[in-house]
């Protein structure tokens, strides 16, 4: 028997696992997909938030503050690039600028530090390429750019590390309820479970309408980008929202921490909770909404398009409770933004309630809070290239050389505790893939590469979620390759 089963290993699942690690407990995080990080975990701007934006005396607001603040230690320990870049929301005219200040009072009564309302003068000496037609704005340096994937996956192998067992593939059927415990029914087994933290992001209110009356319906609103090339890195050096709308924080502009530029999204709310697609009227809405903040903004340097889908509800705040009719049953649900900012503080809140609903818990000595992320070949001086590739030859062979990654990279991230099984999964841990060339040249050489270290066969290899074959078989019954 478990003491807690997690349910949900995106960034809000995989935080609660590592903060519940520092205690002695049995505890499994489980996820249908076959790697971490593949629901709204994948797909959003990956912006730390300074806090401004969410209703005063919100959770959204109170966690997104307090997380915000968590972050440069949480990085530190786990290896993930992290860059306080500061962001800016820029006014058009004098009506925008009314909204710019409630923006700014919303701050201060949130708690956000280091805020200031700025002049047209002072946005353009930070951004030289924004429209001449800004006349002011809100300037908050505590905003941030992340890595949500290399948190999320650095968070699950720390908690691996510490104990947490990490179940891929294992998709919750349904769930019964004893008076003592939760038997939790997924696809091939069964799991026992005291406590059962419900962090199914897109599908939290079908798992808690598994043990409890319907409370709160979870309304998919999908959100779609457009990323650019490296060249067009340096375009911009801070985050820059236009004034929100009813529809949230509008279109953002803004560099990513590997150097690109990201520019999305738009809301759409949609029935859909699988509807991840991409649509030609909702990219050329956020292309035209973007050129209002930059008219040089170079959209022929587009590398790809994705879209993401926002965890709404009827409810309008984050719903992070224990379940009134289900006792240790606590739905950590309706996480849309700021859900990345927040997920620090989130975890620690639902440590707490867990800590109450036991009774106390029980410090794990041994936890260990730090985690190193697959080595940057890269980032590394000639003479340290050098060494690693007289060290292990495959650092010797470069797989992709957009984003210049070697063999050796792509083999310790599958080799690894919560390791890649998929393309897609060596794409989030190392990045063959995202470059200019999107894995046009280099996707077989990972496929091949994975199916020697997994022991399959390459059209056994899947691009990301289950059933997403790449290959169908050998066109020649020959010894060629597939
Ligand atoms: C367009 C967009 C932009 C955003 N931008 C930002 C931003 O810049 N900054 C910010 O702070 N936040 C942002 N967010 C919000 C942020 O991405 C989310 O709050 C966060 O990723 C939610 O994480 P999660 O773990 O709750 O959900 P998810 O990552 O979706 O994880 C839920 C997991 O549950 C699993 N699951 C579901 N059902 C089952 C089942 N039956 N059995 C087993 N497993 C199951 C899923 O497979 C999934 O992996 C954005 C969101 C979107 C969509």
């Amino acid at each position: 028997m478990y003491d807690v089963v997690i349910i949900g290993a995106g960034v809000i699942g995989t935080f609660i696992a590592r903060e519940l690690s520092r205690y002695n407990l049995e505890i499994a995080i489980i996820d249908k997909e076959n790697d971490v990080a593949n629901g709204t975990t994948k797909a959003n701007t990956a912006i730390i938030h300074a806090g401004y934006d969410a209703k005063s005396g919100t959770k959204m607001a109170r966690f997104n503050v307090l997380g915000n603040e968590m972050f440069d230690e949480i990085c530190n320990e786990l290896d993930v690039e992290f860059k306080r870049t500061g962001s800016l929301v820029v006014a058009f005219n004098e009506d925008d600028m009314e909204k710019v200040k409630t923006l700014y009072q919303r701050g201060i009564r949130n708690g956000v530090k280091d805020m200031t309302i700025v002049g047209k003068n002072e946005i353009k000496d930070m951004e030289p390429n924004i429209s001449d037609d800004i006349v002011g704005g809100i300037y908050a340096l505590s905003c941030g750019i992340i890595d949500p994937w290399n948190l999320a996956i650095g968070l699950a192998e720390n908690a691996v590390d510490n104990g947490v067992k990490l179940l891929l593939n294992t998709e919750v059927i349904d769930i019964n309820k004893t008076e003592d415990y939760y038997t939790i029914l997924a696809d091939k087994q069964k799991l026992k479970a005291k406590y059962v933290i419900n962090c199914a992001g897109l599908y939290a209110d079908r798992i808690n309408n598994m043990v409890a009356s319907p409370s709160f319906i979870i309304k998919p609103r999908r959100g779609q980008y457009f990323v650019l090339d490296k060249d067009a890195g340096n375009l911009f050096n801070t985050v820059i929202f236009q004034c929100p709308s009813k529809f949230g924080k509008g279109v953002v502009v803004a560099p990513t921490v590997h150097g690109n530029v990201i520019i999305g999204p738009n809301a759409e709310d949609i029935g859909d909770r699988d509807g991840k697609h991409t649509t030609a009227e909702a990219l050329d809405y956020v292309r035209k909404a973007s050129l209002r903040t930059s008219s040089k903004i170079p959209f022929k340097k587009v590398i790809t398009t994705f879209a993401g889908l926002r965890a709404d509800t009827n409810i309008g705040d984050f719903i992070i409770e224990e379940s009134k009719e289900a006792k240790g049953f606590i739905d950590v649900a309706g996480i849309k933004s700021p859900g990345l900012s927040s997920a620090p503080a989130i975890a620690k809140y639902v440590v707490k309630l867990v800590d109450k609903i036991a009774g106390g818990l029980e410090k794990n000595e041994k936890f260990n809070p730090i985690r190193k992320r697959v080595l940057r070949f890269s980032k590394l001086n000639s003479e340290e290239k050098k060494q690693i590739i007289r060290f292990d030859s495959k650092y010797g062979r470069i797989v992709c050389r957009c984003e210049q990654i070697t063999e050796g990279e792509i083999v310790d991230c599958i080799r690894r505790k919560a390791g890649a099984t998929t393309v897609d999964g060596v794409k989030k841990r190392v990045r063959p893939g995202s470059g200019r060339c999107q894995g046009g040249f280099c996707q077989v050489r990972v496929m091949e590469i994975l199916a020697r270290e997994l022991g399959k066969d390459m059209s056994e290899i899947l691009k990301d979620n289950i059933k997403s074959y790449i290959l169908t078989g050998r066109t020649n019954k020959g010894e060629g390759r597939c």
